[in-house]
């Protein structure tokens, strides 16, 4: 026996060299570059460098077992035509072949919370026709763990404490843009694969600058900053309006921003830049910048059309303006004014709870409306979508149960409420279901 126990650890040296495995591979493609994201069972020490004629990415990653890497295939990616692998100086390295000449840049991430080592590849450089995200389809290592977070929405309360906002007709803007918020929040902590976090949730003055922080410390995916106007010249003017940040100036103020070392500093758990000079820093956070912009746009106008449903809009187009909570170079970003308390019918119904509600409806129907069709990798809302065909929202009617909706649509009871992460058999009127549709 003891002979044996020796045996077995000469066998085990060679390969404490390897001291990680490759778990798992996960691909984006936008219109600006190629991400793919391998998670290791520990940190990787690596070194990269392209190659042309034809081009490529050659990653070494010194202390990783070439058996795990045996097997990753790329779909669908524009920039990255296949990855290759082989063992090489007891590590592994790893060929990415390029469709062209693109920029290259690759960076670790140590593990965080539950999240493990990464390195992250990024092929960067404009394609025509990838107008949206979208998650590749990456094949590897047997049975990867499924990620299924929520999406983060931080909804911001404007003003508050010794800045009340606008106010009139008895109406206080800091008061009912935290009912609203706290009512937005709630409608999406009640969402399967959706998380919402309040900036503030009582009467208190947090600096504008502390508001994106906030969310970005949650690790938002998206901002919503709600307010009232007011135009005391003009009463009659209300409605809702929905901003987002102006294009214009938004290149200055990302300089001014960047100067900020605080949110240099922040940007490390946001944007992951890796170690870049500030050049290429300067040239990553633009690109970062439009495409929260982009995806600020989109959802702006989704929210705008459920405005429509709901009420009066005064602002018929999305407004672009250059609010300091709307610069946030890696969080899509939204300002909406939900009416005007200097109109008596607005502050009314600002401060009316159905309308509340109903407002609150519609910013949420909005946001969703965006990330159903867009999920972020590795949410709840994207896997739902990759391995359900599709679906029906469907809206509790008088006479409805859940045994009733579940029969019509032919699925077990169990089934329709797992889809909804329902615990209990209670749904109230109003409610909406989600119900999977096979696929044709
Ligand atoms: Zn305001």
């Amino acid at each position: 026996m003891r002979q044996l126990a020796f045996f077995w650890i000469l066998c085990a040296l060679p390969s404490l060299g390897w001291a990680i495995g490759l778990e798992t591979v996960r691909g984006s493609v936008t219109q600006d570059s190629s991400r793919v994201v391998l998670e290791f069972s520990g940190p990787p020490t690596f070194s990269y460098f392209d190659l042309d004629n034809p081009e490529r990415l050659v990653v070494d990653v010194r202390n990783l077992n070439p058996q795990t890497a045996e097997q990753i295939r790329i779909a669908n990616d524009s920039r990255i035509s296949r990855v290759r692998s082989s063992s090489r100086d007891g590590g592994t390295r790893l060929v990415f072949d390029l469709t062209g000449d693109y920029r290259t840049n690759v960076f670790a991430l140590d593990p965080t919370g539950g999240v493990a080592a990464r390195l992250v590849v990024d092929v960067i450089g404009y394609v025509a026709g990838e107008a949206q995200v979208r998650d590749v389809p990456v094949t590897d290592t047997p049975e990867p763990p499924v990620q299924k977070r929520d999406i983060v929405i931080a909804v911001d309360p404007g003003h508050g404490g010794k800045d009340p906002g606008a106010s009139s007709y008895g109406v206080v803007e800091k008061e009912v843009v935290l009912e609203i918020s706290k009512r937005i929040a709630r409608r999406f902590q009640n969402e399967p694969g959706y998380r919402a976090i309040l900036t503030r949730s009582d009467d208190r003055f947090i600096k504008l600058s502390d508001r994106p922080r906030k969310a970005r410390e949650a690790g938002a995916d998206f901002f919503v900053s709600i307010h009232a106007d007011s135009f005391p010249k003009n009463r009659n003017v209300r409605g809702f309006g929905v901003f987002a940040l102006s294009l214009r100036g938004a290149n200055s103020e990302l300089s001014k921003w960047l100067q900020n070392t605080e949110n240099a500093e922040d940007l490390a758990g946001g944007v992951d830049l890796g170690d870049v000079d500030d050049d290429t820093r300067q040239v990553l956070l633009n690109m970062s910048m439009d495409s929260a912009i982009r995806i600020s746009k989109q959802a702006g106008e989704g929210l705008l059309n459920e405005f429509r449903r709901v009420g009066r809009v005064h602002k018929k187009s999305l407004g672009l303006a250059n609010f300091v909570v709307l610069r946030n170079p890696d969080m899509p970003s939204l300002l909406v004014e939900t009416g005007f308390l200097s109109n008596r019918s607005d502050a009314e119904r600002l401060s009316n709870a159905r309308e509340q509600e109903k407002i609150a409806e519609a910013i949420f129907r909005g946001i969703t409306g965006y990330f159903e069709r867009n999920p972020p990798a590795n949410t709840y809302v994207a896997w739902r979508k990759q391995n359900i065909g599709s679906q029906v929202t469907v809206e509790v009617k008088r006479g409805d149960s859940l045994s009733l909706i579940a029969a019509r649509y032919g699925l077990s009871v169990q089934a329709l409420k797992e889809f909804n992460g329902l615990d209990s058999d209670v749904i109230r009127l109003g409610q909406t279901l989600e119900v999977p549709v096979a696929p044709r």
